[in-house]
């Protein structure tokens, strides 16, 4: 491999639910360790696009309400260049002030909606990932088969998994298998079997951070090094992983249940019609209390 020649495309989604991020007691100020955790990944989002001349960048933050993209920004061009101080690179004082701006606004502004009762959802994950991907392929297809383009995803996620979520995440977490695109996972509250199982399936990293205080470390550890590098590297083992899938009847968790043999849909009691197929299970004369149909896997 000619390793000159490719370039590394990271695409960040960063959860700022404010319901989480407001009522987690995280041992410090929530606005001070919010803040925080915003440093940190601006340090590791301007140390991955050192790393290289040719490494690009895409920046999302979800909450509750919405994804949306922060970088690149609509406009793409240069904000303002009377600001270039320092001799600073333009591209980094546009970046990072662009940025830190706009999530901070988003933020405040569902701070404010929860404070009057209006954010009070789950995170829209599923929406940031589809977002990355369509980003994703629209710079690969533009790149030329000479300089290589691999991408990857990193999710830094607060709030806890929801299971109406599991179909739409499921199918990007297979889209991402099948475009070769690694999604790490970086979580800073309860541990999310949906990134536990996205970095198995992609070959990326899991890692549950205990204290964000030491957020930056980790992510300079474990996830600023690309997938190739990885392979050098100690790095934290796997750990045990959720793989239960979510009932299409319910949208709970289950440890066991009926699958349809024709569309793989997955139920937590038996039905007699499948509700995304439409297939009619028949029902032999079966004594009472024996399972009608095939079990499922864990
Ligand atoms: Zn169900
Ligand atoms: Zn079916």
């Amino acid at each position: 491999m000619n390793e000159d020649e490719s370039s590394s495309l990271l695409v960040t989604i960063f959860d700022i639910n404010s319901v989480w991020w407001s009522k987690h007691d995280h041992g410090a100020k929530e606005e001070e360790s919010f803040l925080h955790c915003l440093e940190s990944l601006m340090i590791f989002i301007n140390s991955h696009l050192l790393m290289k001349h040719s490494n690009k960048l895409g920046f999302i933050v979800c909450n509750g309400d919405s994804s949306i993209f922060v970088y690149p920004d609509r406009e793409g061009g240069l904000k303002d260049l009377a600001s270039v101080r320092d001799g600073k690179y333009e591209e980094f004082i546009r970046l990072n002030d662009n940025i830190v701006d706009e999530v901070k606004r988003i933020y405040n502004e569902a701070l404010e909606g929860h404070a009057i009762g209006e954010s009070n959802k789950a995170t829209k994950l599923s929406g940031a990932l589809s977002q990355a991907h369509c980003y994703i392929h629209r710079l690969m297809k533009e790149s030329t088969a000479v300089d290589k383009l691999s991408a990857r995803i990193l999710v830094v996620k607060a709030s806890s998994d929801v299971a109406p979520q599991y179909m739409p995440i499921m199918n990007c977490i297979f889209a991402a298998q099948k475009n070769n695109i690694v999604i790490d996972g970086c979580v800073l509250g309860d541990d999310s079997g949906y990134l536990q199982q996205a970095a198995d399936i992609t070959g990326g990293n899991y890692l549950k951070v205990t204290s964000i205080a030491g957020l930056l470390q980790y992510l300079l550890w474990v996830f600023l090094p690309d997938p190739h590098t990885r392979k050098s590297l100690v790095l934290p083992s796997a750990v045990q992983i959720d793989y239960r899938g979510a009932c299409f009847c319910h949208r709970q968790l289950v440890d066991i249940g009926f699958v349809c043999s024709v569309c793989l849909s997955i139920y937590c009691k038996f039905i007699p019609r499948c509700m995304t197929c439409q297939t009619l299970f028949k029902l032999p004369d079966l004594p009472m209390g024996s399972k009608p149909k095939k079990k499922k896997k864990q």
